[in-house]
């Protein structure tokens, strides 16, 4: 093995940066290159997006030296591969590795020689050969180094209180960065791999612990075993000093006959906080075993807690890791981190088999895995928690989807991915709540009797393998023999936006009535949207006061319902349990006839009023008395998912719709809806009524700018952080950090900020630290802004929370534009410090802006910068939308203000 100094790495990730530039794909003397000649490649042919076909790799046997203490590692890798055909090269990935030998191999042990170039900078790579392979199976050999990523993309390294822990994280393609290999989803195989570390330290990865024997100089092998087929991005290579909590295994059941062991992984010194999540992992497991009726697919089950994970969690094969702070929670955590966490889990663990198990060859189908684990969420926890509400937050979660689905600019579930840079995008709140949303909207419509048998059988046929949309929707409908269900699942799967439905009722002298339907793409004021005439496969049910519930499939533009029933309904409720993905308006007199009984409906259709509502306001098509009567409704109704929905709309329009005039008169109406609320869920034992008390005091400090809840939130910021008093670490629960820190830096005088980063580093609470960078970068004073910019920049804050830090700090009206400046002048810092795999979302910053002046610069920014930030230009496109909407909306925002109680000027005639 050898080792590199990371001055020649740095040396080789230079001559690269440039790869994108058209010159460096010019043929020229590969960079790495073993003595015998290679075959001439024309560097022009690189695939942007998917790997040219016919080249299989069959197995990989990778073994490394990961010393967590070291700025390097290195190791080699042997590839088995399968050729189609005869070629003198072939493409594959790497990303800024040094290669410092390479050849290939025949079965029968001969070798040729061959070279290993990087041609573009998304880690597309070539190996030429001295000669043509034949097709036919061969071994690659690479010999290999890199330097640990800093900025948390592939195999990097973290130092959390003095130990250095090494970790790889490489969805969606950064595995390259610390592998050569075939790194896209659909190119699984067996992984069969050893680590040296040093001796003592904890080594996870994907397979068993089978051996660890001494390898001289304080060093230790470990070696695992081989691995079902996997992708690269799903490996796992964790080192360092952590604690192990040995769990009793999983015991056999009726899906599974062989035990599953148990352990948790958590930083030195952390390991007692993970007993929650341990808890209550068999049951979780084995809910998921009876509800597929499938076996976990894995040897062994490890639950990893990594320091500084860039994402909240990822579903590693049979090592699944957290971001700490998502489950490092001790035995008795706050209600809404309690809830966060089960749902993380739960996603995590239904990852076993969606995606894990079976995997969708391309980025484009990312649904597959990311829609099937997210609607996982509900499908367990509804059985584990009955009374937990999941069915509410599984439709308020789909409804937040429509909110980024009602853009022009967003993305259908399954669109295709042509390009690396793009990958990321499809990360959304399309391909994770959409995709909840019309799979529980099939479920619903179609029954879970049959749906789901159906999805087990999906899960079956492509057990070990891979599956795309095409093969899903063929299983599911042989196994259904439902052709509409498969209809559906493609007419909202291949489409983007949300359906409205536009609805009638009319009734006749006899009492017989009609229900009309027109269906249409949602469009909020402003909108680019064309008037496409464009349609969906709606599952379709309503119910009335008559008793009736009635189902139909809308597949026409317009539809005529015959009413069930000899009387005219007084209402309809145009979404039984709130389960179909779309929005809806009425006539005035329905509107107002549904909203007197908005108590009656099930808080699922309660959801759905309060959606439909805000979306018919937004297109100008409800009236502002109306839209606030829903309002007020909501705050009385029971469940704290509805209560709690209004809340960012309210948001919305008191930072960007309000004159001050207006601001007083709408600061009152929320204070008088919600301070009774705020008052009556004080000092609950309900878990929920808990959730709901934080986020309500939360909304009433930092939004309706309540001088006592203020109050209440600054007293508890002063004695958990020991400000002026002495320091009670019980006096703030983790879910009210964000919010109390963020007063207390607004309201406890400048002191209070240098305190608060001092105790960052003093206390170990990872966070602690998260909510205090999200409270620092909320500081309103134009004093503290330089200070702020440097803490943002600097080694105190990790690369996570600099963004977040950033994203508070544009939210702020009184300093955005000191913010602004700081971020167009100094944007190459900034992407620098972020990690790599968020920083296409930079266009994001500007959310806040709603003038025309801004939305120039943003513009310019990118134009000039955007290369440094590659797969931007959905962010940006986004963002763009999103200043012009709100400009759009201010009218009408306006006046519902002026419609409100004792708003001055109120006007005489509302718009409706
Ligand atoms: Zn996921």
């Amino acid at each position: 093995m050898n080792k590199k100094l990371p001055f020649a790495l740095l040396a080789t990730a230079l001559l690269f940066a440039a790869a994108r530039a058209p010159a460096e794909k010019t043929p020229e003397q590969p960079q790495q290159q073993t003595a015998a000649e290679t075959a001439a490649v024309d560097y022009s042919d690189a695939p942007e997006g998917k790997l040219p076909e016919g080249v299989h790799p069959l197995a990989y046997r990778l073994d490394l030296l990961l010393d967590p203490r070291q700025a390097s590692f290195d190791g080699s890798v042997a590839i088995d591969i399968r050729l189609d055909e005869s070629t003198d090269h072939i493409w594959l990935h790497g990303k800024n590795l040094t290669v410092e030998k390479i050849h290939a191999q025949r079965k029968g042990g001969q070798t040729v020689a061959a070279s290993y170039r990087q041609v573009l900078d998304s880690g597309v790579a070539v190996i030429a050969f001295a000669e043509s392979l034949p097709a036919g199976d061969f071994t690659l050999h690479i010999d290999y180094s890199a330097a640990f990523d800093r900025n948390l993309a592939g195999l990097f390294k973290v130092e959390e209180q003095g130990n250095a822990y090494a970790l790889a994280k490489s969805e969606s393609i950064q595995a390259r960065k610390y592998l050569p290999g075939f790194d896209e989803p659909g190119l699984k195989a067996p992984f069969s791999i050893s680590l040296t570390v040093p001796e003592g330290y904890a080594a996870i990865s994907n397979g068993p612990e089978l051996a660890r024997e001494p390898a001289g100089a304080g060093l230790e092998k470990v070696t695992f075993a081989t691995t079902p087929p996997m992708p690269t991005y799903l490996l796992s290579l964790s080192v360092g000093p952590f604690d192990m909590v040995e769990r009793p295994a999983i015991p056999p059941n009726k899906y599974r006959r062989e035990a599953i062991p148990l352990r948790g992984f958590a930083r030195h010194g952390r390991g007692e906080d993970m007993h929650y999540i341990l808890d209550i992992t068999p049951k979780m497991v084995e809910t998921f075993e009876t509800q597929l009726q499938r076996p976990y697919p894995f040897k062994k089950l490890d639950i990893i807690a990594a320091p500084q994970w860039p994402s909240g969690a990822t579903e590693l094969s049979a090592a699944i890791t957290y971001r700490e702070q998502r489950i490092l929670v001790g035995d008795n955590p706050a209600p809404g981190t309690r809830l966060a966490l089960v749902e993380v889990h739960a996603h995590e663990i239904a990852h076993m088999w969606f995606g894990n198990q079976v995997t969708p060859p391309w980025w484009d189908d990312l649904w597959l895995k990311e829609g099937f684990a997210t609607w996982g969420e509900p499908l367990a926890l509804t059985i584990m928690e009955p009374e937990g509400g999941h069915d509410l937050n599984a439709t308020t979660s789909a409804i937040s989807a429509m909110q980024l689905d009602s853009l022009a600019s967003t993305r259908a579930i399954r669109e295709p991915v042509t390009n690396n840079n793009t990958i990321r995008n499809a990360y959304d709140a399309i391909t994770y709540s959409k995709s909840l949303g019309v799979i529980n909207m099939v479920d619903g419509y179609f029954g879970a009797e049959r749906f789901r048998p159906a999805l087990g059988r999906y899960l079956e046929t492509f057990s070990g393998g891979k599956a795309d949309s095409p093969s899903f929707y063929r299983v599911i409908g042989e196994e259904t023999n439902t052709p509409e269900l498969t209809k559906t699942f493609r007419s909202f799967v291949e489409q983007k936006g949300v359906p409205q439905l536009d609805l009638a009722l009319e009734c006749a002298d006899s009492g017989r009535a009609k229900l009309r339907v027109h269906q249409s793409r949602y469009k909020p004021l402003g909108s680019p949207i064309a008037d496409a005439r464009q349609q969906w496969n709606i599952p379709f049910c309503y119910k009335s006061d008559t008793g009736v519930q009635q189902c139909q499939m809308l597949t026409q533009a317009d539809t005529t319902l015959n009413v069930l029933g000899e009387t005219c309904p007084g209402w309809i409720m145009p979404n039984v349990q709130g389960s179909g993905y779309y929005r809806w308006n009425l006539p005035t007199a329905q509107w107002q006839a549904l909203v007197k009984r908005f108590g009656q409906f099930a808080p699922t259709e309660q959801l759905s009023i309060i959606d439909s509502a805000f979306a018919a306001f937004e297109a100008g098509k409800l009236s502002d008395t109306l839209l606030l009567e829903v309002v007020r409704q909501s705050a009385g109704a029971g469940k704290r998912q509805v209560i709690t929905m209004p809340l960012r709309y309210l948001r919305k329009y008191r930072n960007n719709y309000l004159d001050q005039a207006q601001r007083s008169a709408l600061l009152q109406f929320v204070r008088n809806l919600y301070l009774p609320l705020l008052n009556s869920s004080a000092d609950s034992r309900d878990a929920d009524r808990q959730i709901l008390h934080s986020t309500l005091l939360s909304f009433m400090a930092l939004v309706a700018e309540d001088p006592q809840a203020r109050r209440q939130l600054l007293d508890k910021a002063r004695a958990f952080t020991g400000f002026q008093v002495p320091r009670d670490p019980q006096a703030l629960d983790s879910d009210l950090y964000t919010a109390a820190l963020t007063v207390a830096v607004q309201d406890a005088g400048g002191a209070f900020l240098t305190h608060l980063v001092n105790l960052r580093g003093a206390l170990d609470d990872p966070r602690f630290e998260n909510a205090s960078a999200n409270a620092i970068g909320s500081s309103d004073s134009p004093r503290q802004v330089e200070t702020i910019h440097k803490l943002a920049l600097s080694e105190d804050m990790g690369p996570r929370e600099a963004f977040g830090l950033i994203q508070y700090a544009m939210a702020q009206p009184r300093v955005q534009a000191q913010h602004w400046a700081w971020l167009q002048q100094n944007f190459e810092q900034v992407v620098d410090k972020i990690p790599a795999q968020i920083r296409r979302r930079t266009p994001a910053f500007a959310n806040t802006f709603c003038d025309r002046k801004h939305l120039g610069e943003l513009q310019q920014l990118f134009a000039k910068q955007g290369h440094l930030t590659p797969g931007y230009e959905r962010s940006l496109a986004q963002t763009e939308e999103r200043i012009a909407l709100c400009m759009a909306l201010r009218e009408q925002g306006r006046s519902l203000m002026e419609a409100l109680p004792g708003a001055e000027g109120k006007a005489a005639d509302s718009p409706s």
